[in-house]
Protein backbone atom coordinates (compact mmCIF):
# COMPACT_ATOMS: atom_id res chain seq x y z
CA UNK A 1 0.00 0.00 0.00
CA UNK A 2 3.30 2.09 -0.12
CA UNK A 3 2.18 5.39 -2.11
CA UNK A 4 -1.32 4.52 -2.04
CA UNK A 5 -3.83 6.93 -1.14
CA UNK A 6 -7.42 5.50 0.17
CA UNK A 7 -10.27 7.25 1.03
CA UNK A 8 -12.70 6.14 3.96
CA UNK A 9 -15.82 7.58 4.50
CA UNK A 10 -17.14 7.29 8.23
CA UNK A 11 -13.85 6.77 9.50
CA UNK A 12 -13.41 8.73 12.79
CA UNK A 13 -15.13 5.67 14.36
CA UNK A 14 -15.95 1.92 14.45
CA UNK A 15 -15.87 -0.45 11.19
CA UNK A 16 -14.07 2.74 9.27
CA UNK A 17 -11.42 3.43 11.99
CA UNK A 18 -10.25 -0.12 12.10
CA UNK A 19 -10.20 -0.33 8.28
CA UNK A 20 -7.74 2.77 8.35
CA UNK A 21 -5.54 0.57 10.95
CA UNK A 22 -5.06 -1.59 8.64
CA UNK A 23 -4.25 0.33 5.81
CA UNK A 24 -1.98 2.72 7.86
CA UNK A 25 0.16 0.10 8.86
CA UNK A 26 1.32 -1.11 5.76
CA UNK A 27 1.87 2.74 4.54
CA UNK A 28 -0.61 3.87 2.68
CA UNK A 29 -1.65 7.92 2.93
CA UNK A 30 -5.17 8.10 4.31
CA UNK A 31 -8.40 10.59 4.30
CA UNK A 32 -10.39 10.30 7.05
CA UNK A 33 -14.18 11.37 7.35
CA UNK A 34 -16.68 11.30 9.49
CA UNK A 35 -17.81 13.51 12.84
CA UNK A 36 -16.04 14.16 16.19
CA UNK A 37 -14.01 16.38 18.44
CA UNK A 38 -11.67 17.99 16.71
CA UNK A 39 -8.87 17.00 19.40
CA UNK A 40 -10.29 13.67 19.23
CA UNK A 41 -9.85 13.87 15.66
CA UNK A 42 -6.18 15.13 15.83
CA UNK A 43 -5.15 12.50 17.64
CA UNK A 44 -6.09 9.76 15.52
CA UNK A 45 -4.81 11.42 12.63
CA UNK A 46 -0.83 10.79 14.62
CA UNK A 47 -1.95 7.77 15.83
CA UNK A 48 -2.31 6.59 12.05
CA UNK A 49 0.78 8.13 11.52
CA UNK A 50 2.45 6.11 14.44
CA UNK A 51 1.18 2.96 12.94
CA UNK A 52 3.11 3.72 9.75
CA UNK A 53 0.48 6.61 7.13
CA UNK A 54 3.18 8.76 6.13
CA UNK A 55 0.32 11.35 5.67
CA UNK A 56 -3.44 11.46 7.28
CA UNK A 57 -5.67 14.15 6.08
CA UNK A 58 -9.15 14.48 7.62
CA UNK A 59 -12.42 16.22 5.81
CA UNK A 60 -15.46 17.33 7.87
CA UNK A 61 -17.81 16.36 4.33
CA UNK A 62 -21.17 15.81 5.06
CA UNK A 63 -22.02 12.78 3.19
CA UNK A 64 -25.70 12.50 3.92
CA UNK A 65 -26.08 15.73 1.44
CA UNK A 66 -25.32 15.37 -1.99
CA UNK A 67 -22.27 17.59 -2.54
CA UNK A 68 -20.20 15.71 0.42
CA UNK A 69 -19.45 12.74 -1.48
CA UNK A 70 -17.73 14.89 -4.23
CA UNK A 71 -16.23 17.20 -1.32
CA UNK A 72 -14.34 14.33 0.19
CA UNK A 73 -13.20 13.03 -2.87
CA UNK A 74 -11.46 16.43 -4.03
CA UNK A 75 -10.15 17.01 -0.48
CA UNK A 76 -8.34 13.53 -0.97
CA UNK A 77 -7.00 14.48 -4.52
CA UNK A 78 -5.82 17.83 -3.66
CA UNK A 79 -4.12 16.48 -0.78
CA UNK A 80 -2.45 13.32 -2.71
CA UNK A 81 -3.17 13.76 -6.44
CA UNK A 82 -4.67 10.09 -6.65
CA UNK A 83 -7.13 8.05 -5.09
CA UNK A 84 -6.23 4.01 -5.25
CA UNK A 85 -8.78 2.98 -2.59
CA UNK A 86 -11.80 4.69 -2.09
CA UNK A 87 -14.26 2.77 1.33
CA UNK A 88 -17.47 3.72 1.74
CA UNK A 89 -18.33 2.49 5.12
CA UNK A 90 -20.51 5.99 6.52
CA UNK A 91 -23.78 5.19 7.53
CA UNK A 92 -26.01 5.23 10.63
CA UNK A 93 -29.08 3.19 11.61
CA UNK A 94 -32.84 4.17 13.00
CA UNK A 95 -34.92 1.62 14.35
CA UNK A 96 -38.97 1.81 14.54
CA UNK A 97 -41.84 -0.05 13.47
CA UNK A 98 -42.62 1.31 9.46
CA UNK A 99 -46.13 2.70 10.18
CA UNK A 100 -44.42 5.04 12.87
CA UNK A 101 -41.20 5.38 10.03
CA UNK A 102 -40.30 9.22 10.19
CA UNK A 103 -40.14 10.45 6.55
CA UNK A 104 -36.88 12.42 7.93
CA UNK A 105 -35.26 9.09 9.14
CA UNK A 106 -35.78 7.44 6.24
CA UNK A 107 -34.28 10.20 3.94
CA UNK A 108 -31.36 10.72 6.49
CA UNK A 109 -30.52 7.03 5.99
CA UNK A 110 -31.22 6.77 2.73
CA UNK A 111 -28.65 9.58 2.06
CA UNK A 112 -26.28 8.09 4.00
CA UNK A 113 -26.14 4.49 3.42
CA UNK A 114 -26.73 4.58 -0.29
CA UNK A 115 -26.79 8.26 -2.12
CA UNK A 116 -23.52 8.50 -0.46
CA UNK A 117 -22.28 5.64 -2.09
CA UNK A 118 -23.18 6.74 -5.77
CA UNK A 119 -21.92 10.61 -5.18
CA UNK A 120 -18.47 9.05 -3.63
CA UNK A 121 -18.16 6.46 -6.65
CA UNK A 122 -18.92 9.03 -9.33
CA UNK A 123 -16.50 11.50 -8.64
CA UNK A 124 -13.54 9.10 -8.12
CA UNK A 125 -14.19 7.00 -10.97
CA UNK A 126 -12.54 9.36 -13.78
CA UNK A 127 -9.84 9.70 -11.79
CA UNK A 128 -9.34 5.53 -11.49
CA UNK A 129 -9.52 5.28 -14.62
CA UNK A 130 -7.16 7.26 -15.23
CA UNK A 131 -4.66 5.32 -13.36
CA UNK A 132 -5.61 2.18 -14.70
CA UNK A 133 -6.42 0.32 -11.21
CA UNK A 134 -8.56 1.30 -8.22
CA UNK A 135 -10.48 -0.64 -5.47
CA UNK A 136 -14.10 0.48 -4.38
CA UNK A 137 -15.04 -1.15 -1.54
CA UNK A 138 -18.78 -0.39 0.47
CA UNK A 139 -19.37 -1.52 3.60
CA UNK A 140 -22.86 -3.24 3.31
CA UNK A 141 -24.15 -5.37 5.99
CA UNK A 142 -25.78 -8.50 6.18
CA UNK A 143 -28.98 -6.36 6.07
CA UNK A 144 -27.90 -5.45 2.31
CA UNK A 145 -29.17 -9.72 2.07
CA UNK A 146 -31.78 -10.37 4.47
CA UNK A 147 -34.12 -8.14 6.76
CA UNK A 148 -35.22 -7.85 10.09
CA UNK A 149 -38.28 -5.97 11.02
CA UNK A 150 -38.04 -2.39 12.18
CA UNK A 151 -35.23 -1.64 9.78
CA UNK A 152 -36.69 -0.33 6.86
CA UNK A 153 -34.39 2.26 5.40
CA UNK A 154 -31.44 0.59 6.56
CA UNK A 155 -32.15 -2.85 5.10
CA UNK A 156 -33.68 -1.18 1.79
CA UNK A 157 -30.40 1.16 2.05
CA UNK A 158 -28.35 -1.90 1.93
CA UNK A 159 -29.59 -4.29 -0.72
CA UNK A 160 -29.45 -0.71 -2.95
CA UNK A 161 -26.03 -0.80 -1.63
CA UNK A 162 -25.06 -4.66 -2.85
CA UNK A 163 -27.30 -4.12 -6.01
CA UNK A 164 -24.61 -0.63 -6.22
CA UNK A 165 -21.85 -2.53 -6.01
CA UNK A 166 -22.81 -4.97 -8.38
CA UNK A 167 -23.36 -2.44 -11.21
CA UNK A 168 -20.18 -0.74 -10.39
CA UNK A 169 -18.63 -3.73 -11.07
CA UNK A 170 -20.38 -4.49 -14.52
CA UNK A 171 -19.42 -0.65 -15.43
CA UNK A 172 -15.20 -0.66 -14.15
CA UNK A 173 -15.24 -4.67 -15.53
CA UNK A 174 -11.26 -4.75 -17.59
CA UNK A 175 -10.47 -1.38 -16.15
CA UNK A 176 -8.15 -2.49 -13.71
CA UNK A 177 -10.62 -1.55 -11.06
CA UNK A 178 -12.57 -3.93 -8.77
CA UNK A 179 -15.96 -2.94 -6.46
CA UNK A 180 -17.09 -5.35 -3.97
CA UNK A 181 -19.31 -5.00 -1.31
CA UNK A 182 -18.54 -6.11 2.68
CA UNK A 183 -21.51 -7.32 4.39
CA UNK A 184 -20.58 -7.71 8.35
CA UNK A 185 -22.61 -9.32 11.08
CA UNK A 186 -22.89 -7.66 14.62
CA UNK A 187 -19.87 -5.71 15.60
CA UNK A 188 -19.20 -4.35 18.38
CA UNK A 189 -18.69 -0.39 17.88
CA UNK A 190 -21.13 3.02 19.08
CA UNK A 191 -23.50 2.15 16.16
CA UNK A 192 -24.63 -1.12 18.00
CA UNK A 193 -23.82 -0.44 21.40
CA UNK A 194 -26.48 2.25 20.92
CA UNK A 195 -28.94 -0.73 19.74
CA UNK A 196 -28.05 -2.82 22.88
CA UNK A 197 -28.87 -0.20 25.07
CA UNK A 198 -32.15 0.02 23.91
CA UNK A 199 -32.51 -3.08 23.85
CA UNK A 200 -31.19 -3.45 27.65
CA UNK A 201 -33.69 -0.65 28.44
CA UNK A 202 -36.86 -2.18 26.78
CA UNK A 203 -36.67 -5.45 27.94
CA UNK A 204 -35.40 -3.96 31.90
CA UNK A 205 -32.49 -6.35 31.53
CA UNK A 206 -28.46 -5.24 31.77
CA UNK A 207 -26.42 -4.16 29.04
CA UNK A 208 -24.42 -7.44 29.00
CA UNK A 209 -27.62 -9.90 28.59
CA UNK A 210 -28.82 -7.89 25.94
CA UNK A 211 -25.41 -8.14 23.86
CA UNK A 212 -25.63 -11.99 24.50
CA UNK A 213 -29.22 -12.09 23.22
CA UNK A 214 -28.69 -10.16 20.05
CA UNK A 215 -25.89 -12.37 19.34
CA UNK A 216 -27.72 -15.12 20.44
CA UNK A 217 -30.63 -13.79 18.28
CA UNK A 218 -28.51 -13.54 14.60
CA UNK A 219 -25.07 -14.72 14.68
CA UNK A 220 -24.75 -18.45 15.24
CA UNK A 221 -20.81 -18.03 16.34
CA UNK A 222 -22.12 -16.08 19.51
CA UNK A 223 -19.14 -13.80 18.47
CA UNK A 224 -18.75 -10.40 17.17
CA UNK A 225 -16.91 -9.65 14.31
CA UNK A 226 -13.93 -7.36 15.02
CA UNK A 227 -12.88 -4.36 13.04
CA UNK A 228 -9.38 -5.26 13.00
CA UNK A 229 -10.75 -8.65 11.21
CA UNK A 230 -12.63 -6.32 8.52
CA UNK A 231 -9.53 -4.12 8.08
CA UNK A 232 -7.51 -7.75 6.89
CA UNK A 233 -10.57 -8.42 4.61
CA UNK A 234 -10.08 -4.83 3.08
CA UNK A 235 -6.40 -5.40 2.41
CA UNK A 236 -6.93 -9.10 0.80
CA UNK A 237 -10.10 -7.03 -1.24
CA UNK A 238 -7.30 -4.63 -2.73
CA UNK A 239 -4.33 -7.36 -3.29
CA UNK A 240 -3.51 -9.05 -6.76
CA UNK A 241 -5.09 -12.25 -5.47
CA UNK A 242 -8.48 -10.49 -5.57
CA UNK A 243 -8.02 -8.83 -8.87
CA UNK A 244 -10.76 -10.92 -9.86
CA UNK A 245 -13.36 -10.33 -7.35
CA UNK A 246 -15.46 -8.15 -8.82
CA UNK A 247 -19.09 -7.80 -7.99
CA UNK A 248 -19.44 -9.58 -4.74
CA UNK A 249 -20.49 -9.34 -1.40
CA UNK A 250 -18.19 -11.07 1.38
CA UNK A 251 -20.10 -11.83 4.12
CA UNK A 252 -18.55 -11.44 7.28
CA UNK A 253 -21.27 -12.46 9.87
CA UNK A 254 -20.27 -15.71 11.71
CA UNK A 255 -22.83 -17.37 10.12
CA UNK A 256 -26.05 -15.17 10.07
CA UNK A 257 -26.88 -15.28 6.53
CA UNK A 258 -26.46 -19.19 6.60
CA UNK A 259 -29.74 -20.14 7.78
P1 LIG B 1 -20.09 4.03 13.91
O1 LIG B 1 -21.30 4.74 14.41
O2 LIG B 1 -19.06 3.57 14.88
O3 LIG B 1 -19.33 4.96 12.84
C1 LIG B 1 -20.02 5.68 11.87
C2 LIG B 1 -19.08 6.70 11.25
O4 LIG B 1 -19.82 7.45 10.28
C3 LIG B 1 -18.53 7.72 12.26
O5 LIG B 1 -17.21 8.05 11.91
C4 LIG B 1 -19.44 8.93 12.05
O6 LIG B 1 -18.85 10.16 12.43
C5 LIG B 1 -19.64 8.85 10.55
N1 LIG B 1 -20.79 9.60 10.08
C6 LIG B 1 -22.05 9.65 10.62
N2 LIG B 1 -22.82 10.49 9.90
C7 LIG B 1 -22.03 10.97 8.90
C8 LIG B 1 -22.24 11.89 7.84
N3 LIG B 1 -23.43 12.49 7.65
N4 LIG B 1 -21.21 12.16 6.99
C9 LIG B 1 -20.00 11.59 7.18
N5 LIG B 1 -19.74 10.70 8.16
C10 LIG B 1 -20.75 10.40 9.00
O7 LIG B 1 -20.65 2.85 13.01
P2 LIG B 1 -20.01 1.47 12.52
O8 LIG B 1 -20.67 0.38 13.26
O9 LIG B 1 -18.54 1.54 12.48
O10 LIG B 1 -20.60 1.41 11.05
C11 LIG B 1 -19.84 1.66 9.88
C12 LIG B 1 -20.55 1.04 8.70
O11 LIG B 1 -20.63 -0.37 8.88
C13 LIG B 1 -21.98 1.53 8.50
O12 LIG B 1 -22.26 1.68 7.13
C14 LIG B 1 -22.80 0.40 9.09
O13 LIG B 1 -24.08 0.34 8.53
C15 LIG B 1 -21.96 -0.79 8.69
N6 LIG B 1 -22.21 -1.99 9.49
C16 LIG B 1 -22.04 -1.98 10.85
C17 LIG B 1 -22.28 -3.14 11.55
C18 LIG B 1 -22.08 -3.23 13.04
O14 LIG B 1 -22.49 -4.25 13.62
N7 LIG B 1 -21.49 -2.25 13.68
C19 LIG B 1 -22.70 -4.29 10.89
C20 LIG B 1 -22.88 -4.26 9.53
C21 LIG B 1 -22.62 -3.10 8.83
Amino acid sequence: MKGKSIVISGSTSGIGLGIAAAFASKGASIALNGFGDPEVIQSLQEDLQKKGSPRVIYSGADLSLPEGGSTLIRECLDAFGRIDVLINNAGIQHVSPLEQFSTEAWEKVLALNLSSIFYTTREALPTMRQQGWGRILNIASAHGLVASPYKAAYVAAKHGAVGLTKTTALETAGSGITCNAICPGWVLTPLVEKQIQLKSEENKISFEEAKKQLLEEKQPSGEFVTVEQLGEISLFLCSEAASQITGTSISVDGGWTAR
